[in-house]
């Protein structure tokens, strides 16, 4: 699967003051810094990068973007987000801030259940102008590659309408480069609050078939947790997706095991994300296994939970680790992913360079694309350029709007110093 046929750039990145590839290497292994760098992309590919002193004589002629000193890295992959959605829920912010839980909350109609009811009023237009800002903004932090769920709509109807405003935002050429995912399986909808094998039937024999039909998801995930979907359930779902083509993802052990995270391995899914609440038995599973294990640090720190994912156990036991921003209205209103990255090191455990990894090729791995989130030749041409002295500001100077430009596919998506550029809508 490539994006290079359909928009092509090429562009010569100079005078790049670290050129950082975190694409490289063993995930604990310490980050190859090369310095006064250059970045060649041709057709919307990496066709060369190393010491400027080494620039390929045939890479003359092709347009130069000086970095002026900067610190480059491969574009950013935001490997979880729900990022359409209608109204934002500042209001139960305010409401955990005065003790309420994020289960309170949906208990009494908000969460999940709120956006739903929200966003089946909303036109398929309206959601495109909401979303654009907010996919738009993204870029602002050095991110090139967006993966968006569905799930607020649990309606057939509903939830195509979620995937084709995601289609439609994909096909715009500065935003980032989206990849769809199904999350038919998000909450119980109320009308089939006493029938949940109903619903579960409704996915398997009506929503994914129509899915797959329109060639709208990439992947398919399920919300298998306390006040979700059980194991047996997901199973259900999950095995009709894989049989209809779908990638496979899990959203598990948020609050308690129920053994999702094993059934992510057993499928061979892409990967399993959350796992605040995981046990042994998931961590002897994923040790070793294809499936990436995606922690969402901002949520925990959003909920103000005081537990975080096992990241440095996983780690050690060998797991594939991937961070993501888990950007919804709920439970993580961020689009920063750098500040992951942070959160990474400081809640979980990482080094600088693994957190690095984590939001780099990590995040490529959960979405099964080995040609994103690294700079090595033939690469997707995307990069991410920092103003910083040092690529280790990108998690110690927290926080802040660090990024310069962003270049996806050899193209640049968003640059710091455009007039009016500098806050997003
Ligand atoms: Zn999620």
């Amino acid at each position: 699967m490539t994006d290079a046929a359909a928009s092509g750039g090429d562009l010569l990145i100079t005078d790049i003051g670290q050129l950082v590839d975190p694409g490289k290497g063993a995930f604990s292994a310490p980050l190859e810094v090369v310095g006064d760098a250059f970045v060649w992309i041709r057709h919307g590919r990496v066709a060369a990068t190393g010491p400027m002193v080494d620039l390929p004589g045939d890479a003359t002629g092709t347009p130069v973007f000086d970095a002026g000193g900067q610190v480059a890295l491969p574009g950013l992959v935001d490997s979880h987000t729900h990022a359409v959605f209608g109204a934002t829920r500042e209001h139960e912010f305010e409401q955990r801030l005065a003790g309420a839980s994020y289960e309170e909350i949906a208990e009494q109609g908000g969460g999940i259940g709120f956006s739903v009811r929200d966003l089946r009023t909303r036109s398929e237009d309206e959601l495109v102008l909401l979303s654009r800002p907010r996919l738009a903004a993204a870029a602002h932090f050095g991110v090139t590659t967006v993966e968006v769920k569905s799930g607020y709509g649990l309606a057939t109807e509903q939830e195509l309408k979620m995937l084709r405003v995601v289609a439609r935002l994909a096909a715009e050429p500065k935003l980032p480069r989206l990849v769809p995912t199904f999350l038919g399986a998000h909450a119980l909808p109320a009308e089939f609050a006493n029938d949940r094998a109903a619903f579960v039937r409704l996915i398997v024999d009506e929503m994914l078939p129509a899915v797959a039909t329109e060639s709208l998801a990439e992947f398919c995930d399920v919300f298998c947790d306390r006040g979700a979907f059980t194991r047996d359930e997901a199973e259900t779902i999950l095995r009709q997706a894989a049989k209809l083509g779908f990638g496979l993802k899990i959203h598990a052990d948020e609050f308690v095991p129920l053994g999702g995270t094993q059934l992510a391995v057993e499928l061979g899914a892409a990967s399993v994300d959350h796992l605040v609440a995981v046990d042994e038995a998931g961590i002897d599973a994923l040790a070793g296994s294809d499936t990436v294990a995606t922690l969402l640090p901002g949520t925990s720190f959003f909920l103000r939970l005081d537990r975080h994912a096992p990241a440095r156990e996983l780690a050690n036991r060998g797991a594939n680790l991937a961070l993501a921003t888990d950007f919804n209205p709920g439970t993580s209103m961020t689009q920063n992913l750098l500040l992951m990255v942070t959160f990474g090191c400081c809640f979980l455990g990482l080094t600088v360079g693994e957190a690095l990894r984590a939001v780099t090729r990590g995040g490529a791995m959960a979405l099964r694309r080995s040609d994103l989130g690294t700079l090595i030749p033939g690469a997707g041409g995307d990069v991410a350029l920092f103003g910083v002295p040092d690529y280790r500001h990108l998690a110690y100077h927290y926080g802040m709007g660090h990024c310069a430009a962003t270049i996806k596919s050899g193209e640049v998506i968003w640059r710091q110093d455009e007039p009016g550029s500098r806050f997003p809508a």
